[in-house]
Formats: structure tokens, sequence, C-alpha cells
């Protein structure tokens, strides 16, 4: 079952953040960085990520500090205009088991590029 209580140094994000496995860089900076999902949900699926090490978005949000918090909230529009989302776009996170959150490193999917259906699914 996932542990979201305490990070687990060898989960997927975390290595591709050492380079250990390869992605598709969507955009990076000091704090953040955010590549396409391996598996698409939506013509434009990308996964948005902080560098430090927190297993949820319960974690990030108690423990990252302020300025990570706020820069990573301010990449979300500034990928949303690399990835030419106009029309806009849905943000998800996912937590814990119940939530179906599978990598537990936090993180935050951008799905777009297609009329979007209801937000809740079985
Ligand atoms: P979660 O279910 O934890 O919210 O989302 C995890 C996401 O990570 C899924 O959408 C899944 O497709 C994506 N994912 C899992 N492994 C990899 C990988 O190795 N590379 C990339 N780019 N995405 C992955």
């Amino acid at each position: 079952m996932i542990d979201i209580h305490n990070y687990d140094h060898n989960n997927i994000f975390a290595k591709i953040l050492r380079n250990q496995i390869p992605s598709k860089k969507v955009f990076e900076n000091d704090a953040v960085y955010a590549f396409k999902d391996i598996n698409p949900q939506a013509p434009v699926h990308v996964v948005i990520i902080p560098k430090k090490e927190f297993c949820s978005l319960n974690d990030f949000s108690s423990n990252a500090s302020d300025e990570t918090i706020i820069t990573l909230i301010r990449s979300i529009r500034k990928i949303a205009e690399i990835l030419k989302l106009n029309d806009g776009y849905r943000i998800i996170s996912n937590v814990g088991k119940t939530g179906g959150q599978e990598v537990p490193h936090f993180h935050i999917h951008m799905l777009g590029g297609m009329q979007l259906g209801k937000i809740i699914g079985s």
C-alpha cells in the first residue's frame, strides 16, 4: 500500500529527478520540474512536481517553504502558457490510497487539449 508519511527515495519521480529514468521535460526552474505523463489521459497530460522531497499534497502544504509553494503555484500558469492551453485546463492532485495516488512524490496532473468531462471517475 502507498505510504504517504515516509518519503521513499526510490519512487519513480525521485528517479526521474535524478535522471535515472528518462522523462520528456516541459518546464523546469529551481524548485519545479514538469514532464509528460507516460500514460496520458488527455491530449495534454503533464506531471508537475517539486524538486524537493514531499510525499503528498499534505506533506507539501505543511512542510514546504512559502517560497517553494508560491513558485510551484506560479509555475502552473507558465506551463499552461508553454503548452498553449489558452482555453483552459484541469489540475488534479491525488492524495493517498483513497485519492488514487500511485507515486508517493507530491505531484499535480495538468490535463487539457480536449473538452474534459466530469471531475470524478470511479
Ligand atoms: P498518481 O496516480 O500517483 O496521481 O499519478 C502517477 C502518474 O505517474 C500516472 O499518471 C502515471 O502514468 C505516471 N507515471 C508513472 N510512471 C511514470 C514514468 O516512469 N514516467 C512518466 N513520465 N510518468 C509516469
